[in-house]
């Protein structure tokens, strides 16, 4: 009798992940190299220095483009660690040019890039700080999606890295780059995975790498109050703030994270946020929901509330998303708001929608990563 092993079923047996340098700031990546055993302790600086450049201002994603290390050492990185880029799942470009990558970490894992053509100096980046978000903004597709998990500092890092790859901008000190500006805008509350963020900031802003200005990174948060501080100490990011509702009551039904931080705390924090100034003022993002938040009275209590504070305000006409229960202000409504706010003294841009056609708009990012079975999500956790 003959026994036949179905051996499709059986998992391979896993070997461990290598870690990717190019996720790593540079005294942890010095670390990674003199625990790998690549170089001698007192090497580490100088080697993190060597492929820190190929990383981040060349952009390569293969050890052996980089031609200025030993081949020997070449072949001892491949084996240790990597410089891959993660899996493109997706790539959508609107018609206005907005292009949007749905990026797979691993299975099931996945978020969500928006690059913009002409914002900022000449182009922002939208990235995410989550899979999904635990808040739940009544206005937001993010917020209805369920599986969560804070991205690594490398898997943010690894969205402006894709955006440059489609773009075609390495070296990182092109003159006409078109990627000049990162927000933290896509999926995810960034204050809720500040270490990922800060880390994540760290390494983008390296003059010596992908060179993006701190003062053109800008975190938008929907208000979490405590860690504010923080944000401007750790990352001298640009600050805008969710704000969408100019009483409590209101707030607190479309962004629910007010009943923790009500609107006095988060004025409060507004002010003392370190480094604002009328030159680094704060961004204000006021969505227009039609007969909810937009009436002339509205205009006028946003201004009372915010009196004092080196500010601008962002009108975002509401983004619909399938299923979503607002609809967006009339234009009249959001350009007669607009014109008492800057009548007040504040510039208050009505930011045009960009790459509706492809949900690739504010609020409407939202991966498919929730539709994993409860079962697939224990076995990844306990793997
Ligand atoms: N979680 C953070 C950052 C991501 S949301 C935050 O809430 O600030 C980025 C911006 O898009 C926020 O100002 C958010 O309020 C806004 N937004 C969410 N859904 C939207 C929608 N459907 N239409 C327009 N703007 C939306
Ligand atoms: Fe989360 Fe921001 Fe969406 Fe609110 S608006 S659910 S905080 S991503």
């Amino acid at each position: 009798m003959s026994v036949t092993l179905d051996l499709s079923r059986a998992s391979a047996p896993k070997a461990p992940a290598k870690i990717n340098l190019s996720g790593l700031t540079r005294p942890a990546l010095a670390r990674a190299l003199v625990e790998g055993e690549v170089c001698a302790p007192d090497k580490g600086r100088m080697r993190a220095e060597q492929l820190w450049r190929w990383m981040h201002h060349r952009g390569v994603t293969d050890f052996d483009h980089m031609t200025n290390v030993a081949k020997d050492t070449r072949a001892l990185l491949s084996d240790r660690f990597t410089v891959s880029r993660p899996e493109v799942a997706e790539r959508q470009v609107s018609a206005d040019g907005t292009r949007k990558w749905l990026i797979r970490y691993a299975p099931g894992i996945e978020a969500e890039t928006v690059y913009i053509p002409d914002v900022g100096r000449a182009g922002a980046l939208c990235v995410s700080s989550q899979v999904g978000c635990t808040l739940n903004c009544t206005f937001c597709h993010t917020g209805t999606q369920a599986l969560v998990r804070n991205l690594t500092a490398a898997e943010i890092v690894a969205q402006v890295q894709v955006a440059r790859d489609d773009l075609e901008e390495w070296p990182s000190d092109r003159e006409d780059r078109r990627l000049s500006n990162v927000v933290f805008m896509g999926m995810g509350e960034p204050l809720y995975n500040l270490d990922g963020v800060a880390d994540a900031m760290d390494i983008i802003s390296d003059n010596e790498g992908l060179a993006l200005s701190r003062r053109r990174i800008t975190v938008s948060t929907s208000g979490v109050v405590p860690e504010l501080k923080a944000l401007g100490e750790r990352t001298g990011a640009m600050l805008a703030i969710s704000l969408h509702a100019t009483n409590d009551a209101l707030r607190d039904e479309l962004v629910p994270i007010n009943r923790r931080y009500p609107l006095k705390e988060l004025m409060n924090a507004i002010r003392a946020y370190p480094g604002l100034s009328n030159a680094r003022r704060v961004t204000f993002e006021y969505v227009m929901l039609k007969g909810v938040n937009d009436s002339p009275a509205e205009a006028r209590a946003l201004i009372q509330l915010i009196r004092g504070i080196p500010a601008k305000i962002n009108l975002i006409p509401f983004n619909p998303w399938p299923g979503s229960p607002y609809e967006c202000s009339d234009w009249g409504t959001i350009e007669a708001f607009a014109a008492i706010v800057n009548k007040a003294g504040y510039a208050s841009p009505i930011r045009t929608p960009r790459g509706r056609d492809i949900l690739a708009a504010c609020g409407q990012l939202r991966s498919e990563s929730e539709k994993m079975r409860a079962s697939e999500r224990r076995a990844l956790s306990a793997s």
